[in-house]
């Protein structure tokens, strides 16, 4: 993996150039392109390179200046493709940035390329991706994750310094564990989602995947903060997390552990990682707390009913008739949508928007629209008490590494549980970040998370980094 500060330094201390790197990495990502982790590459990437590489010599970096950024498909770079791995959207070109690349590249970072993800970001495993699925780097048998898996590999791959990726239920935590890279969801209304395909509207959150803290604290710095674009960001001042990261930690603080009933969910290798994280976590001075997060199994239903009640909505304007594929048949006018749509989503794209139209019917409504709005109160209410009790919560981010390609495929609902420790943040809007926390056996990555109050950005980093060491 690359390091974007020691990339940074190296630069500074005459021994490479941006040119130099975005040509390596470009060749790492031809010899590696069996990841299938680019969908498309940014061919001005080599102006903005050389344009760093001025600035550079000029003495007078930007902050991010050419760091080599890798874009998930939903998110617009002005001019490229962002077909959100559907064929939907296969030829859809955005004629304007999001906000997060916009803020990205006024400050010196450059978008080496778009990279797959699950079809509009519904996904565990990158299986559900038009363009076919993302190969673990660590071993090509297994899964990336989802449905960030291109950011992910990216990452991991040494593809790109950083990468962004959208996290609506564990899109980034969960790819990160699943590859070894630091994966973060920042609170929700902390960044824009202005130029993002919205998935669930109230839960989607841009992430970030690196290979260290530093690095995601420079990008978050950079991004975080209002947008009068996007009416949903929180009315607060940008905050600078990076000048605080190496402040000394508490010598006491109080971390939220997992029950002992929930532990039995662990498979035996990410349990003894989660132990020996809990020795160190105790060596640094943590006291801590059984947590009893209540609703836990409704967790992953509740948000199944939600999203995909959202999603439906939101997707209702992918018809081909304004934007995405249209089919070349010659049809009556009603026929005409459906086809488009039928041609143009995936199975997974279309189980989420039947069963959220079905979450809305008159009849299904109350039964289950209404009833995970209340349960979603309770799970925001009882995270918001535990923070009062402790300073974190510490949980892994999945219940197993990574699984081979191919075995949860056809059983959806094996494949939401897989989601069981990442959606609770979302559903609370609450930040929080995977971080590569071991191995196991077969070499295989393990992520550990760690969870705050909501925009406790700058304390979590913080114990991130130290928990990292
Ligand atoms: N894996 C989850 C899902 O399939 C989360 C997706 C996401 O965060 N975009 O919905």
């Amino acid at each position: 993996m690359k390091t974007y500060i020691d990339f940074k330094n190296r630069v500074k201390a005459g021994e490479t150039t941006c040119e130099q790197e975005l040509s390596s990495i470009l060749a790492a990502i031809e010899s590696q392109k069996d990841l299938n982790a680019y969908l498309e590459l940014n061919e001005d990437a080599i102006l903005s390179a050389r344009e760093s590489d001025k600035r550079f010599a000029a003495g007078n970096p930007r902050p991010l200046e050419g760091m080599l950024i890798a874009v998930k498909d939903n998110i617009f770079v002005k001019g490229m493709r962002a077909t959100a791995a559907s064929r939907m959207l296969e030829n859809y070109r955005p004629i304007f940035n999001a906000t997060v690349v916009e803020r990205l590249q006024q400050a010196g970072g450059i978008v080496v390329g778009k990279v797959n993800m699950d079809e509009l970001a519904m996904g565990s495993s990158n299986e559900t991706s038009y363009f076919g699925g993302v190969k673990n780097p660590i071993n090509k048998e297994y899964v990336s994750g989802g449905s960030s898996g291109g950011s992910a590999v990216a990452v991991a791959a040494g593809l790109a310094h950083t990468a962004l990726g959208t996290d609506t239920g564990g899109s980034v935590r969960q790819p990160a564990a699943l590859c070894g890279t630091v994966g973060f969801k920042p609170t929700y209304g902390r960044l824009s989602r202005y130029g993002v395909i919205a998935f669930a509207s109230s839960f989607d959150q841009v992430g970030i995947f690196s290979s260290n803290i530093e690095d995601t604290s420079l990008i978050f710095d950079v991004i975080n903060g209002q947008d009068e674009n996007d009416q949903t960001t929180a009315k607060l001042d940008a905050v600078n997390t990076f000048e605080k990261l190496n402040e000394d930690l508490p010598s006491k603080f109080k971390v939220g552990v997992l029950p002992d009933d929930m532990l039995k969910q662990l498979s035996a290798d990410i349990l003894e990682v989660y132990e020996s994280k809990l020795e160190q976590l105790k060596a640094m001075g943590a006291e801590f707390h059984k947590i009893e997060l209540i609703n836990s199994e409704y967790w992953v239903p509740t948000y199944i009913v939600l999203t995909t009640v959202e999603a439906s909505s939101n997707l209702a304007r992918l018809d081909g008739v304004r934007y995405g594929h249209h089919t070349d048949l010659v049809v009556d006018d009603v026929d005409y949508v459906a086809l488009n749509r039928g041609e143009g989503f995936g199975d997974e794209v279309k189980r989420r928007i039947l069963l959220g139209t079905h979450f809305l019917t008159s009849n299904s409504q109350n039964n289950y629209y209404d009833k995970a709005k209340q349960i979603r109160q309770l799970i925001t209410k009882s995270y918001a008490e535990t923070f009062t009790k402790v300073d974190f919560m510490f949980l892994p981010t999945t219940a197993t590494a990574a699984f081979k390609a191919n075995v949860k495929q056809d059983d959806p609902v094996k494949m939401y549980l897989s989601d069981f420790f990442t959606t609770s943040a979302n559903l609370a809007g609450i930040p929080a970040i995977s971080i590569p926390s071991g191995k196991n056996s077969l070499g295989l990555p393990i992520g550990m998370q760690l969870q705050a109050a909501r925009f406790e950005e700058n304390k979590l980093l913080r114990f991130a980094k130290a928990l990292m060491k």
